[in-house]
């Protein structure tokens, strides 16, 4: 198949209709109510498990709670704590170790590029794309090569050895961009690597409906580690390792995380105020339920 002409077939298509009916990991043509939550509906692929949220959101009303959330929202307080971030990004590198092939990487929602930071603190070629003007800025001003992109329209210069989209999948209101337009950048046998919520961890099963990662307006996807290798088969990729991702967090910060996140606990988590400083800012890896999952382009 022609590159160039998908090329132009995505640029006059635009941005793509929300997905239909059918199951986006199996194709299944069913599916049952799981649970409610802020006024939409879950709903089970009972083949493979993969849940999707109904209504989604029109991009109207996405981009009103984007301007929200990086402002005043919860994602003020995660973009403030860049130190935080910047643990993150390093214990990433770190777990993904040698499965990233050397040669170009491209960083899907960059943010403020803390991963591209680390990646290219350890010499590797990366850079990275993302949609808030903000966080492009804040990346633009400590030098690193983040741009303002959506995925439907960035076009790397060469094919790229890797693509990385850390909590990235479950945002978008149609996934399947994300693995073909990742087919179409990477050269054969190219590698990539996301984090994303797995509806099958102990904390998800545990907590249920209250899981914090069922946020109906945020994340509209949600796969455990059966549908997600499902569907990225299905969209040109071999899942090669699926692993818990815990992340390394501070008290204090999770303690923020709760307050805006889960107010029924916001209480309780100022406690976190009465420990002393030293242990208040020390890294835990906390299992909040996400999956590291590392796939190969697949070339018959
Ligand atoms: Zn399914």
């Amino acid at each position: 198949m022609d590159g160039a002409t998908e090329t132009s077939r995505d640029a006059v298509a635009g941005p793509r209709a929300a997905p239909g009916r059918e199951c986006l990991a199996c194709g299944g043509e069913t599916s049952r109510p799981l649970f409610e939550k802020g006024g939409k509906r879950f709903l089970r692929c009972p083949d493979c498990g993969y849940v999707r949220l109904e209504p989604l959101p029109t991009l109207a009303e996405l981009e009103a709670h984007y301007a929200w959330t990086y402002a005043e929202g919860p994602y003020a307080v995660f973009a403030a704590a860049e130190d935080v971030r910047a643990f993150i990004a390093r214990d990433r590198l770190a777990s993904l170790g040698a499965a990233l092939p050397a040669g170009p990487w491209l960083d899907v929602g960059a943010s403020t590029g803390a991963f591209v930071r680390a990646a290219r603190e350890a010499g590797h070629d990366a850079r990275g794309i993302e949609l808030s003007e903000a966080a492009v800025a804040a990346a633009g001003k400590s030098g690193l090569p983040v741009e303002r992109a959506r995925i439907e329209d960035w076009e790397p210069s060469e094919p790229l050895a890797a693509v990385t989209a850390f909590d990235v999948l479950e945002h978008l209101l149609d996934p399947t961009v994300l693995p073909e337009r990742a087919r179409r950048w990477l050269r054969p046998g190219g590698v990539l690597a996301l984090t994303l919520p797995d509806i099958g961890s102990p904390v998800a099963r545990a907590m249920g409906r209250h899981w914090f990662f069922y946020a109906p307006n945020d994340h509209f996807h949600y796969f455990d580690r059966g549908s997600i290798a499902r569907f990225l088969e299905r969209h040109g990729f071999r899942a090669e390792r699926i692993v818990t991702a815990a992340k390394p967090l501070t008290p204090d910060y999770v303690a923020g995380q709760v307050q805006v996140f889960y107010p029924p606990l916001a209480a309780a988590s100022r406690l976190v105020r009465l420990l002393p400083r030293g242990l208040r800012e020390r890294t835990i890896h906390v299992p909040v339920g996400e999956m590291l999952v590392v796939a190969r382009r697949s070339d018959a």
